[in-house]
């Protein structure tokens, strides 16, 4: 440790000088003192101690050796040198004192010099070898400095943009909520997501896309203060800790001041973009006491900003915050719903337009919720494409709905079909085919008893062959129909190579007919035109009106459904009415 110390210990130009000359004149002083009792040898007297001449001799020389040694020690190559040069000069003269006085006196000197020269270069190559090693070890205390940096920044910082990512923002907000809860202080949670920033790097290409989130990154540095965070948590999206802020007034004045780094285009290899950015804010303590409870609602906001058109700040409200509860209890219900038969089937008739005969009936899904009521389709089948429960229910509805039909004893009941909704999850499935083929070999239904609805924007969507299923659907026997047609985008171009059999005109259609809307009736029409054109049957669901019923008749369309003639029903019910003449 000493060693270390003194090698390393920093000694300025002029202390080195100083110590050169002060030990230079030392040794000179030595040799000159030699010199003179070795020409007349003299013994000396001190305080009754009589010292002799080879005594006194052996002592400088001895000083000299000191000297030597002590400015290689604190000189490194300087005094190496130094001593050097000093001890061949006293070897020379000592040497030189034997030839000419032609006794040995000088032997000794002669000797402890060389000895000397031997001994300082043995420290030099000592020190030199410590240097080295020291050297090492600093190099590698650098390096692992270094290592401890990149990792640390690995962990803790978004490579492209250099902000700090979601990791580090957690444990800042935690410390924050920390803070402001003690100190009754508000925090905002900010959620920032790009607008059409796929678009730039989809056209643009991966490097402009990261030159574009890395401009971004220091706009907002810029605009906010020292005391708010920017991290980037992955993609296009960016969270900003707003901390220490007393009113929700400064909080949101804050945000809105944020929204200006919007204002200014992008420029991407010379083109202006303009680019703008949904935000979502969550605040501390209304919308969470948790970390992860406000990065959620602040997230749940953006999304809302999104959906509401893009290009908007929207605070974290109580409605956004029951939706999303209601959906997650709905989600995790729904996992139970069909082994505890909560589930049930309702067939509204669809009846001939002609004389109002019933031709078919809709199997509709029904959940009745032990504490929340009756939940519609609209909105936990939604959940149960996500969940990928889509593919049990599903099955199970096709099933029910077989056996429900069959059970029924009305003799009518030969001339009738059940369609029955198919969801894409349940289409993408490889044996769907073969398992429905399967079920109504079990029930002894035959498969055009069965027509299989999919929506249009299943049916003209490209991301896998729907062709090639409905072919095989209607290889097996069922019918096809195209469920809300004119709703999204109808492609002429595949409806005709489809197999379809009938045409749902969807309901919002239909109810433009008796609102006076001309251009829901020309749809109407032009939407019975085609189908009679593709030779196909066309329904019109939804109908609620004796006008619309009228309308619908006059133009030519072959069936209709609505709450104008029958809600859904349950199989008992729909039996009766069967057994009833089909009225
Ligand atoms: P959809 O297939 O278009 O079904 C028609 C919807 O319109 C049904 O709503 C029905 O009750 C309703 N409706 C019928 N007549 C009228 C009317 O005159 N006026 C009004 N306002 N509405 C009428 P529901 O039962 O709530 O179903 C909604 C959607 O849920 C269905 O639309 C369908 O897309 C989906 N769905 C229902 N059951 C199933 C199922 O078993 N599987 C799948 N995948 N989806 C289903
Ligand atoms: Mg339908
Ligand atoms: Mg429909």
């Amino acid at each position: 440790m000493i060693l270390v110390h003194l090698f390393n210990k920093e000694i300025t130009k002029k202390s080195r000088v100083i110590t050169i000359i002060i030990s230079c004149l030392i040794y000179m002083l030595m040799s000159f003192a030699l010199r003179i009792n070795s020409v007349e040898p003299n013994d000396f007297l001190i305080n009754q101690v009589e010292i002799k001449g080879f005594v006194l001799r052996g002592v400088i020389t001895q000083v000299q050796i000191l000297v030597s040694v002590y400015i290689v020690l604190k000189l490194n190559k300087e005094g190496y040198i130094t001593a050097l040069v000093l001890n061949t000069y006293s070897l020379f003269m000592a040497v030189f004192f034997l030839i000419r006085s032609r006794t040995v006196d000088s032997l000794p000197g002669v000797i402890s010099y060389i000895a000397v020269m031997i001994i300082i270069t043995l420290i030099m190559e000592f020190k030199n070898q410590v240097f080295h090693y020291l050297k090492k070890i600093e190099d590698q205390k650098i390096d692992l400095e270094i290592s401890k940096q990149k990792l640390y920044d690995l962990a803790y910082y978004d490579p492209v943009t250099r902000l700090a990512n979601m990791k580090l923002y957690i444990e800042e907000l935690k410390e924050s909520i920390k803070e402001a809860g003690q100190e009754n202080r508000h925090i905002a949670v900010v959620c920032i997501d790009l607008d059409s920033f796929k678009t730039i790097n989809d056209t643009m290409g991966y490097y402009a896309g990261n030159d574009v989130l890395s401009e971004f990154a220091d706009r907002f540095i810029r605009v906010l203060n020292d005391n708010a965070l920017v991290s980037r948590s992955g993609g296009d999206e960016y969270f900003i800790l707003l901390r220490d802020m007393e009113t929700v007034e400064e909080l949101k004045a804050a945000v809105k001041d944020l929204m200006c780094i919007f204002n200014r285009s992008v420029k991407i290899n010379g083109i202006d973009f303009h680019i703008t950015g949904s935000v979502g804010v969550s605040v501390f303590p209304y919308d969470g006491e948790e970390a992860d409870q406000l990065i959620k609602n602040a997230d749940l906001a953006m999304f809302e900003a999104k959906n509401n058109g893009k290009n908007k700040v929207i605070f974290c409200t109580n409605e956004m915050k029951e939706v999303v509860n209601r959906k997650m209890i709905l989600t995790n219900h729904l996992y139970q719903a069909l082994e505890k038969h909560e589930l049930f089937l309702h067939f509204q008739p669809q009846i001939a337009a002609e004389d109002r005969k019933i031709n078919g009936f809709e199997a509709l899904i029904r959940w009745n919720h032990p504490t929340m009521g009756l939940i519609s389709p609209g909105e936990f089948i939604p959940i149960a494409e996500q969940t990928g429960l889509i593919k049990p229910i599903g099955l199970w509805v096709f099933r029910q709905a077989c056996e429900e039909c069959m059970q029924c004893d009305s003799e009518e009941k030969e001339q009738i079909r059940i369609a029955i909704n198919l969801s894409m999850e349940q289409l993408r499935e490889v044996n769907i085919v073969k398992q429905f083929h399967k079920i109504i070999k079990e029930i002894g239904i035959e498969a055009n008893k069965i027509e299989i609805e999919i929506t249009e924007s299943i049916a003209f969507n490209k991301e896998f062959d729907v062709l090639h299923v409905l072919n095989e659907l209607k290889r097996v026997g069922f019918l096809i129909a195209i469920d809300d047609f004119g709703k999204e985008y109808s492609s002429l171009n595949r409806i005709r190579s489809f197999p379809v059999d009938r045409l749902k005109i969807d309901m919002d259609f239909v109810h433009g007919i008796s609102s006076g809307n001309h251009k829901d009736r020309a749809v109407v029409k032009t939407i019975i035109q085609l189908a009679k054109n593709l030779g196909v049957k066309v329904l019109a669901e939804g109908v609620e009106t004796q006008e619309q019923y009228q309308f619908l008749k006059e133009h030519g369309c072959d069936e209709m459904q609505g709450f104008f003639f029958h809600k859904g029903m349950t199989a008992q019910e729909a039996g009766n009415l069967l057994a009833g003449k089909r009225k």
